[in-house]
């Protein structure tokens, strides 16, 4: 009866309390094993019938042998075998108002060539020697989060990396590469060692459709087009058509990144699919997918299509998904792609999961809160949104856009300036950057929720945003030395900042795009680190590095807590394009109060210092002053274009 319903009655009915009583299950889906069995069990509501096909191969060769499933309760279509299929591949046929579709299963664990059909397989085989006694590194004072792609962050010839290995998991194993391998400049994650990162996010490595598995290895796209959500890309693999292949050597990575000190955070996208016709549309159509009143697909992704996260059923492939990774593959965070799209009671049960199984805070969870277009979920439903962050756990967090803009322009609009590249700097907005825009200042509940940025994968480099606004002859291989400045400042402001920082790799080198604002399928050459730019900016690496282990000893900085943003004790706007803020470090910190000025400006700043002696910590030059700081009283000058960062000295 139901499936001869159009796409647009089929919405009122899988929005309706009645589809959810009827068909909503907890029983385990996915293809199993067992002692002396193997289990297959697929969620297909709809269907008339259901045939699971069993192959050798995972992408060619017909099927071994054709099983009819039986039909359970709740929407279940299930199987048994009385022996264990490990190693052998399979997918279904669903038929569905007539029509049938060959589809992956959604709970598929181990695929072939790309992601085609799934594979049956024996987890505990693919652990890497020692993974039982794989943890996490401890928790830092501070989080430094670092954005890096698989491909491009050792794809680059002087990256010290093997040839057969760059680009691929295998080459996140290795934790002392040097730039050409002549053991002097750190690269990929030494770098990122060295540099003082604390978690590396992962853009996405769940198995994604862009990139052809079995075509050219040097092919690339950023990844946000999800096939298979709960297995591994295999163009990361040394052989993506071995199902266990991708599934070990992410399991390495996630182990050498965790012995290297780094937690690891995965960017994952619930949003939307590669495709419509995607395996969650073929085992039943429509159910996970946001529809317009006339039936058609909502595109509130801006890519197409727009997941319904409302509805249980896919709530509950969410959420098991994201305890399938913390569970199988060690992993200490998720990066929501379009976390506005998601609905808010969803997150704030992954989040109360998560904290039940791993103790409160212990994964990390944000997200953009926003989305690409109009949503539609069911009506009354609350979204992830800016608006709403008061309303998630408030260890929920979310990409800060009013810091970003602020400190170097929107990146809407290539011409537009922020404080550091001549849009003028008021020490109000500075203040609510400091602040984090929490509590009373803002959308966010406390500074815990905020993630503090300048650049992520999205949009123009920080360098590139400020060649646009700053170089006429947009030159934007050099090293512009005013653009280093801006560069510095810029960082300087943002590490003087409540939350969690984050940042795009190479942002601490003048990572460039040649101006390319969305690079996500430019060359992997467009978009590689460039290792030898990484050596020539060597001066700004280490001025980022500087702050960063500054920060881990400013405590008014660390305070994630709602009382944080009242750490401000002043907020002083010393001229027209500098501002002065006093923050309170309390009495664990070596400094009591911290003075952290800004001059945005062409000339030199003179500030009436408060009472007391003054450490200078960081200035527009070093900001490794603070290993051996000289002390001030009375007035300071603040270079032009440049911060000063003060410690008051206890009494
Ligand atoms: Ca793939």
């Amino acid at each position: 009866m139901e499936t001869q319903m159009t796409p647009a009655q089929l919405k009122r009915w899988f929005d309706s309390p009645e589809f959810e009583r009827q068909y909503h299950t907890e029983a385990p889906l996915g293809a199993w094993l067992e002692e002396n069995g193997t289990h297959f069990a697929l969620w297909a509501p709809t269907a008339q019938s259901v045939q699971l096909n069993l192959y050798v191969s995972g992408h060619e060769g017909e099927a071994l042998r054709r099983v009819a499933m039986r039909k359970g309760d709740k929407g279940l279509w299930l199987h048994d075998e009385y022996s264990r299929l490990a190693g052998v591949y399979y997918d279904y046929d669903v038929t569905v108002n007539g029509k049938t579709y060959r589809t992956m299963d959604p709970y598929a664990k181990a695929c072939g060539l790309n992601g085609q059909r799934g594979m049956v397989v024996d987890l505990p085989a693919t652990d890497p020697e020692g993974w039982q006694r794989d943890a996490a590194p401890a928790k830092p004072n501070e989080d430094i989060i670092y954005e890096i792609h698989v491909k491009d962050f050792s794809w680059d010839p002087h990256s010290g990396v093997p040839e057969k290995l760059r680009g691929k998991f295998a080459a996140l194993t290795l934790s002392d590469t040097t730039l050409d391998g002549k053991g002097e400049c750190p690269t990929c994650l030494n770098h990122a060692m060295h540099l003082g990162a604390t978690h590396i996010q992962l853009m996405p490595v769940y198995d994604y459709g862009s990139v052809d598995e079995a075509g050219d290895p040097d092919a690339f796209n950023w990844g946000y087009d999800p096939v298979n959500y709960n297995i591994p890309e295999g163009s990361y693999a040394s052989d993506p058509a071995r199902g266990e292949a991708r599934i070990r050597e992410m399991k390495e990575a996630v182990m050498a990144m965790h012995k290297q000190g780094f937690r690891v955070i995965m960017d994952v996208v619930y949003n939307h699919t590669y495709e419509l016709e995607s395996c969650l549309f073929k085992v039943a159509p429509w159910y996970f997918y946001r529809q317009k009143e006339d039936g058609s697909a909502s595109n509130g992704s801006g890519c197409g299509t727009e997941i319904a996260s409302e509805r249980s059923m896919c709530a509950r492939y969410i959420l098991d998904s994201i305890l399938y990774w913390t569970e199988e593959y060690h992993i200490d965070g998720f990066r929501f792609d379009l976390m506005g799209m998601l609905d808010v009671p969803l997150m704030n049960r992954i989040q109360q999961e998560l904290d039940k199984r791993y103790g409160a805070g212990e994964k990390l969870l944000y997200g953009e809160p926003w989305s690409g277009g109009e949503c539609r979920p069911v009506p009354g439903t609350q979204l992830a949104h800016k608006g709403n962050m008061k309303k998630l756990n408030p260890l929920i967090g979310a990409f800060c856009d009013n810091t970003r803009d602020a400190v170097k322009g929107s990146v809407m609009d290539e011409e537009s300036k922020g404080f550091v590249n001549g849009g003028g700097l008021w020490a109000d907005r500075l203040a609510g950057c400091v602040r984090a825009w929490a509590g009373s200042y803002g959308d966010f509940a406390l500074p815990y929720q905020t993630i503090t940025y300048l650049s992520s994968h999205d949009d123009w480099t920080l360098w590139d945003k400020l060649i646009c606004t700053m170089d006429e002859s947009r030159s934007f291989a050099g090293s512009d030395p005013r653009v280093i400045q801006a560069n510095k400042l810029a960082f300087a402001m943002l590490a003087c900042c409540q939350g969690h920082l984050f940042m795009l790799s190479g942002e601490e080198f003048g990572r460039t795009k040649q101006g390319v604002k969305n690079s996500y399928k430019s060359p992997v050459a467009l978009n590689r680190m460039d290792w030898q730019r990484c050596h020539e900016n060597r001066e700004l690496v280490d001025y980022y590095r500087g702050l960063i282990a500054l920060r881990q000893r400013l405590t008014g900085l660390q305070d994630k807590t709602a009382a944080a943003p009242q750490r401000v004790l002043d907020v002083c706007q010393v001229t027209q394009d500098a501002a002065a803020i006093r923050l309170d470090n309390g009495k664990d910190c070596a400094w009591a109060e911290a003075l952290m000025c800004f001059n945005a400006s062409h000339q030199e700043v003179t500030l009436n210092l408060p009472q007391g002696s003054w450490a200078i910590l960081a200035d527009g030059e070093s900001s490794l002053l603070w290993q051996k700081p000289q002390t001030i009283t009375g007035q300071a000058t603040i270079q032009p274009m440049a911060a000063l960062i003060l410690g008051q000295v206890k009494a």
